[in-house]
């Protein structure tokens, strides 16, 4: 993903099945146009991609999974993987905080993941951040720096530039307390810090690195004028058409004012 765009994504969750997902997707193409600055990316429940895939103007929106197995094929009941996605959506959401925390997702599985997803034509979006008391420890950027060599052991240069990757520190996820611009400025430079140091200043000047947790229309505008932050994942406030759009118009407007400037 080139820095040149700002990336929106809105994760919808275990809300909305297939009907209202299809309905909802045709309410938000009559308020979102396509920009050439902006990539808004939507990630309904995993029986909606199908539908929404057919529907989906392709300029306007692109598609992501929620989650994915990291094996291709076989006897695995219940999972779906990569492979099964890929063509259906671009981006691929590993290692949210509620697949680590609720379903035990370890730093393995997450690589296997990410792997999975470039395996198959599939951009992951690796999230990672720091829970509350490793936060009240201190202990922020060591948190980032062991989710990032976990995240993305084996994965070369060439495929780190399909990756992107999400701060989104699991105490401010879906609780309306959203982490302060200044914290989130610092972990941003810590992630392009210890990308740095894994893949050199090219692969950490080029990589693009998003906030979520909480986010707002209110907000929103406060996290894109960050310069090492290139988006937003966004959960709530996605799942309400007029405050989405409100979110992806900030992204546009800070676009083009950064373009101006
Ligand atoms: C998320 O699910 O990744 C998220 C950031 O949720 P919320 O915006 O609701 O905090």
């Amino acid at each position: 993903m080139a820095r040149d765009k700002k990336l929106i994504v809105a994760n919808w969750k275990m809300n909305m099945g297939v009907h209202e997902s299809s309905l909802y997707l045709h309410e938000l193409s009559r308020m979102i146009q396509p920009r050439r600055d902006v990539e808004v990316v939507l990630a309904p429940e995993t029986l909606a991609l199908q539908t929404l895939s057919v529907q989906i103007n392709h300029r306007q929106f692109k598609l992501a999974a929620q989650n994915f197995y990291w094996r291709d094929h076989g006897a695995f009941t219940g999972e779906v993987s990569a492979t099964m996605l890929r063509g259906i959506v671009q981006y691929g959401l590993v290692g949210h905080s509620e697949r680590r925390n609720i379903f035990h997702e370890s730093d393995k599985d997450i690589r296997a993941k990410v792997q999975a997803a470039i395996r198959n034509n599939i951009k992951p979006i690796l999230c990672i951040g720091e829970t509350a008391s490793e936060r009240a420890w201190g202990e922020t950027l060591d948190v980032i720096n062991d989710q990032l060599i976990g995240g993305l052991a084996n994965i070369t240069s060439e495929e780190l530039e399909d990756v992107t990757i999400a701060y989104e520190p699991v105490w401010a996820i879906g609780s309306g307390q959203n982490a302060l611009p200044y914290d989130v400025t610092i972990a941003a430079r810590g992630i392009r810090s210890q990308i740095k140091h894994l893949y050199g200043a090219k692969a950490a000047e080029n990589i693009a690195i998003l906030y979520g947790g909480s986010v707002t229309a209110e907000s929103a505008a406060d996290y894109l004028a960050i310069p090492d932050v290139d988006g937003l994942l966004v959960g709530g406030a996605s799942l309400d058409a007029h405050i989405f759009s409100e979110i992806v118009d900030k992204a546009h407007s800070k676009s083009t004012v950064v373009k101006k400037g």
